[in-house]
């Protein structure tokens, strides 16, 4: 019998990333270590044995949330907490072999603190975060330069955006990494941060985008869909 840790699954449309818009079921797993500071969804740092489910529960409700239009979703999204923590790893693989089986596309949310090979070979997408200073979470540019080299193919690079520092620290991994690796094609996509009771980020967003545009124009700028429709505290959504 296998174990996962799950916070939630859930049926929505991927509200961020170039993936956005795209209907799909997520799978949150519980428990997370890396602390970023403006993480919104802290309820899923704790590994909390009683969020326990067999493998077997897991593939079951994604397959009922997968059915209930009037045709079958086939989009998978992994996310978390962390889903590359060591000790969801080994759920984490039989999970995605289980669904890549049932014919599932799998998206995978990586949180840039490691990679974790085997589970980003299997999965065909993977979103690798870069943290910037206002997550107080550092990104190794050594591992985002393997990430892209060895999967930037199927990927894209995503850092939350507060302030022009953040922006800064973007453009100079960025810089730093085309040195490294070449020009790459993979994406890197800016998502524009909420600070704590903000409805929308109006100026912030525009200020991004006009920091992208006098920069050179090096990514792209993608807010947050869900939090616009539904409210910046909605979940599951
Ligand atoms: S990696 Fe994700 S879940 Fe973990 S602290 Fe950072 S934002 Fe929150």
């Amino acid at each position: 019998m296998t174990t996962l840790l799950i916070n939630t699954i859930y049926r929505a449309t991927e509200g961020e990333g170039v993936q956005l818009g795209s209907p799909q079921v997520f799978v949150r797993f519980q428990g997370c270590a890396i602390g970023c500071v403006n993480c919104d969804s802290k309820e899923t740092w704790d590994f909390d044995a009683s969020k326990g489910l067999e493998l077997a529960e897991v593939v079951k409700k994604v397959d009922e949330l997968a059915h209930e239009g009037r045709w079958p979703l086939r989009r998978v999204s992994i996310t978390g907490g962390d889903p590359l923590h060591p000790q969801h790893v080994p759920g984490l693989m039989a999970l995605i072999i289980d669904l890549k089986l049932k014919g599932y596309w799998i998206n995978l949310e990586a949180a840039g603190s490691r990679i974790v090979e085997e589970a980003f070979k299997a999965s065909d997408f993977i979103s690798f975060d870069f943290k910037t200073p206002s997550t107080g979470v550092r990104t190794s540019l050594e591992l985002l330069a393997r990430f892209i080299r060895d999967f930037g193919h199927k990927g894209q690079i995503k850092a939350v955006i507060a302030d022009n520092a953040d922006f800064g620290a973007a453009f100079e991994a960025r810089r730093q990494i085309e040195e490294q690796v070449g020009p790459h094609p993979i994406p890197w996509v800016l998502t524009p941060a909420f600070s704590p009771g903000e409805k929308m980020p109006l100026k912030r967003f525009q200020e991004v985008m006009k920091l992208n545009e006098d920069w050179g124009a090096p990514f792209r700028v993608i807010g947050q869909q869900h939090k616009w429709l539904y409210g910046v505290d909605a979940k599951n959504v």
